[in-house]
This record gives C-alpha cells, structure tokens and sequence, in this order.
C-alpha cells in the first residue's frame, strides 16, 4: 500500500532539481510511510529512505513502517544531525524541503548547519496526493460510510429546542460509535439566522420551527478523511427556503454531471456559478464549489475559481455549492466525487431532496 507512495515519490525526484526530499509535516510523513507520528523526518533519495522519529514512536515504527532504514533520535543524535549525515552520505547537493509549511526559524537552523542548497519541493507531494490509489479510494469511502451512518442515527434526535451545538456533540459522538477515529474537521451546526454564516462555530441558539438547519461533518478513518454537508428544514419550510434549496440542489447536480477528468477547475466552478447566479443568487454564493480531500480534509485544490489547472483522474473532490441569504438563512449541499475519465464516481450515498423533519 504505502510502498507505492514512497515508489511515487521517488520516480518523482527525476523531473525536480533536488536530489533528495525532506519531509517534515505529519501529513506527508503519513503519506510516505502510512505511521502517524507527531514528531519524525523522512529523507528519501533515489537509492535510500530514511524514517527518524524519537523514542515515544520508534518500536511502533519498527512494526509498521515498510522500505525504510529506521533511526532514532536521540539528544547525541538530533534531527539535524541525522539529516546532515544522510546528505553526505548520499552526495546531496540540493535537498528539497517542504517550503509550505516549513517555519522561517527550521528553515533557518537548517541553512545552518547543512552544507547542501535547500529547494523548495513547490507541490510535489500536493500533486502526487491528489491522485488516489485504489487502497486510498477505499480508506475515504469507508469513512464516508460511517459518516452517512451517525448522519442517519442522528436525524431522529434533531427538534426544536435543541441548541446547535447538541445537534454536533451528538453528530460527533454517533461518528464515533459508528466507527471512525475521529472528525475530520470540527463539525459544522449552524441555523436560522447563523445559516448565512458557512463556517460556522455551533452556538447556543435553539432550533426553532421554520429553520433551516445546515450540517457540514466528516469522519477520519486510518488516516483518511470524509466530508459532507446536508441542509434539513425543521417543521416547515417558506416557499423563499424551497427555492434557494432547489437552487443549489440543481446547482450540485449540474457541477457533479459536469464533472470528468480533465476538466478545469475554474471552469466547473462556473457551472454551479452560473445556475446559481442566473437564478438572481450570485453574490450570495461567495466560496469555491470544492476541494480536494485526503489525508487532509482540505487536501489540495479542486473545483475554485482560482484553479486554472486541469482535474485529474483519481482526485477526490467535494462539489459543494452554496447561497448564504445574511439575516435570513444559508444553505448548502456537498457531495464528493472520484474523477475518473469521461465521468466521475459519487463517493456520497446519503439522499439530497429537501428532508423536513
Ligand atoms: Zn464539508
Ligand atoms: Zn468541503
């Protein structure tokens, strides 16, 4: 399984002016080896692939990591050192560094000590990420899974007089008991009023007759992530609630039979875009439509007006359009799809007509 990421990775190191990848986030660390750790490096070169982590970590690793030299890290022998030795080792001359995420004091204590240029690694591993194997594929839909299950188990829970954030405690208690080892991403509760505010923190404010009630949750499965947002009415909806919900409902069934390898992400963009603002909607729909999800739950880009770069197959991508009505309500449906050539597969089950409860 995770033997192919590393394959990837180094086949990769021949298009890149560096000789050898640092690697230093948990995220791609993860992605190299399949171990979660808090603290490691991996250093991989075209003859060698080196997994340092500390003693907390390191007979766990033992176990697990595949096609590495294990090191630990120790007081007489830090990360530094470690790095150091492998680059001489290995006749390292520009070593590539994860320029995103690496803080200006690493950056700078490294500068230091290594006698090898540092080059940034400028979206290797994000594009190498973007394209699922078949063992990624599974993880995420399996957690997807598990969140369409505490989705259904909650929904008989969800009445009036409930706060918002009761209708998350309990979202993400049934997430765990269905299975999964976490949230991806900290759950999203918001109604009425708050609907208008798509990212919002789960709140005090009661579920009232007449609202609408927006849940956006996901379930982390061995590593793997899951996102979904369903839109539910309470009681009753006004015929201004049934129109925007079917607004964005076409919006996302348009955008996901647009949705192919290939196609730009700018471009699918405007599809939801135009149905949404041909509808007389357009400046209260102010996200992209999607992201790539992942190891990470925002995993990279996706279907946003800033990507002028083309889908490619094996992307896991959310198609998520929204209208976000200030002082009145929001609503928005999302969905994740696999992109395959000539289509797409909808990694998301759970139905999307209008659910008044
Ligand atoms: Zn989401
Ligand atoms: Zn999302």
């Amino acid at each position: 399984m995770f033997e192919e990421n590393l394959k990837d990775i180094v086949a990769a190191l021949d298009a890149h002016t560096y000789d050898a990848l640092l690697l230093t986030t948990p995220e791609n660390r993860f992605y190299a080896t399949g171990f979660h750790s808090s603290d490691g490096v991996v250093l991989i070169s075209k003859n060698r692939a080196l997994y340092a982590t500390d003693f907390r970590y390191f007979e766990d690793a033992g176990d697990r990591v595949k096609g590495y030299e294990l090191v630990m890290v120790t007081r007489e022998n830090p990360y530094a050192k470690i790095i150091e030795d492998f680059c001489r080792a290995e006749g390292v001359k520009a070593l590539g560094f994860e320029d995103a995420a690496m803080s200006v004091a690493a950056h700078g204590a490294l500068r230091q000590r290594l006698s090898v240029s540092l080059v940034p690694e400028s979206g290797l591993m994000a594009s190498l990420r973007m394209i699922k194997k078949d063992f990624e594929v599974e993880r995420i839909v399996a957690a997807q899974r598990i969140a369409e299950k505490a989705f259904e188990k909650l929904l008989p829970s969800i009445k009036p007089g409930l706060r918002e954030r009761d209708v998350a405690a309990e979202l993400d208690y049934q997430i765990r008991l269905c299975g999964a080892q976490g949230n991806s991403f900290e759950t999203i509760a918001v109604s009425g009023a708050n609907g208008s505010h798509c990212h919002g923190v789960p709140g005090d404010r009661k579920l009232q007759d007449g609202d609408f009630l927006t849940l956006d949750f996901g379930a982390l499965l061995d590593g793997y992530c899951s996102d979904m947002t369903r839109t539910v009415a309470i009681g009753h909806v006004t015929e201004e609630m049934r129109t925007v919900y079917n607004v964005v409902l076409n919006a996302q069934l348009e955008s996901i039979a647009a949705a192919k390898a290939g196609i730009i992400g700018a471009e699918l963009h405007a599809v939801a875009d135009r149905i949404i603002s041909e509808a007389g909607y357009g400046a209260y729909f102010g996200h992209g439509l999607g992201h790539s999800v992942g190891i990470e739950v925002h995993d990279g880009a996706g279907a946003s007006p800033s990507n002028p770069k083309p889908i490619p197959a094996g992307a896991v991508v959310t198609i998520e359009p929204g209208i976000y009505l200030p002082g009145k309500f929001g609503v928005r449906i999302e969905d994740f799809l696999l992109f395959t050539e000539g289509g797409s597969r909808n990694l998301t089950e759970t139905p999307k007509e209008l659910l008044i409860l």
